[in-house]
């Protein structure tokens, strides 16, 4: 008889609104979506390590154009392409992550090799593309990241003189998100992944919560593994995953209280839109948002796959 295991993914959050999504999109986000859970799935049935399974399934959504990770991943003000990622592993709280990369195809892979192959936690910039080249990573254009789509919702929230979500509101009716992955496997690890563009129109050199180990990722064995996807300022200044992780261990809730406080609750009323997915270790997996849509996957510890993208689903 095998140890319970399990993954959720999610594509990001926001104003996702039904009425601006063609059946032709949705269709390509359902198809992505469920390919990413699968195929970090496949690692975790095989055996596989918690942290090898969320970095294939962030993958897969930073090599879709329909996701705000890897390709297809918002501009700055610059007309850039700078991402951010992070990684975690709940057996010796190692973790890996990188930011404002510009050159690197799968920001999550150099995140995972920040982890295993540095001393250090935080890459950014050069000195994280210098240690990526090294260890074996190639240089790729920004055009292979850039997408019209992303162009155009820049020039308007330029015009507009805002920076935005991917998910929020402006006048296109694609939607597209930054992405994650948290798995436990037979093992009984627990592992998280995050990747992401950030949000539009951001200044260039802004490093959001996807980076930040503690904000954006957490995982910790025998509790909880977390990845959010939201308002990265107000995410990092509310430490949301590792604030789950802290009510689970100190508090003793269980993962759905945990995960709706901090989502409902107090970053809520400070104004942070966004949500999370979350695993225990148990296999348990919950889904958590204060926004009208999360574009998220997952298959439960009986196998069984689910997709949603609203929050009413
Ligand atoms: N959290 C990301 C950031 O602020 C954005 C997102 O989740 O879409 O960089």
């Amino acid at each position: 008889m095998t140890q319970p295991f399990s993954i959720a993914i999610h594509g990001g959050a926001g104003t996702i609104l039904p009425e601006q999504m063609s059946d032709e999109l949705k269709a390509a986000i359902l198809d992505d979506l469920e390919q990413s859970v699968r195929r970090g799935h496949q690692v975790l049935e095989q055996g596989g390590d918690a942290l090898d399974a969320v970095v294939a399934a962030v993958k897969v959504l930073e090599d879709s154009p329909n996701f705000n990770a890897g390709k297809g991943s918002v501009l700055t003000n610059k007309e850039m392409v700078e991402m951010d990622a992070s990684v975690m592993h709940g057996k010796v709280l190692d973790a890996g992550a990188v930011a404002g990369v510009r050159h690197i195809k799968n920001p999550v892979e150099l995140a995972r090799d920040v982890m295993n192959q540095s001393h250090h936690v935080l890459l950014i910039g050069e000195g994280a593309e210098a240690f990526a080249f090294e260890h074996g990573h190639a240089f790729t254009e920004q055009d292979y990241f850039f997408t019209d789509r992303r162009y155009q919702q820049l020039q308007s929230m330029k015009d507009k003189g805002l920076f935005v979500l991917s998910e929020s509101k402006y006048p296109d009716d694609k939607k597209f998100g930054t992405v994650g992955a948290v798995a436990l496997d037979q093992e009984g690890n627990l592992a998280a992944a995050t990747s992401t563009g950030g949000i539009t129109n951001k200044q260039y050199g802004r490093v959001g919560d996807s980076a930040i180990i503690g904000a954006g990722t957490y995982a910790e064995n025998g509790n909880v593994a977390v990845s959010t996807t939201g308002m990265g300022e107000f995410f990092i200044r509310k430490t949301v995953a590792s604030d789950v992780a802290a009510r689970m261990r100190y508090l003793q809730q269980d993962i759905h209280v945990a995960c709706d406080s901090v989502i409902q609750g107090e970053l809520k009323a400070m104004g942070g839109e966004g949500g999370l997915i979350a695993v225990n270790s148990q296999g348990e997996v919950h889904f958590a948002m204060n926004s009208c849509g999360m574009y998220r996957a997952c298959i439960d510890i009986a196998g069984k796959l689910s997709i949603k993208i609203y929050a009413d689903e």
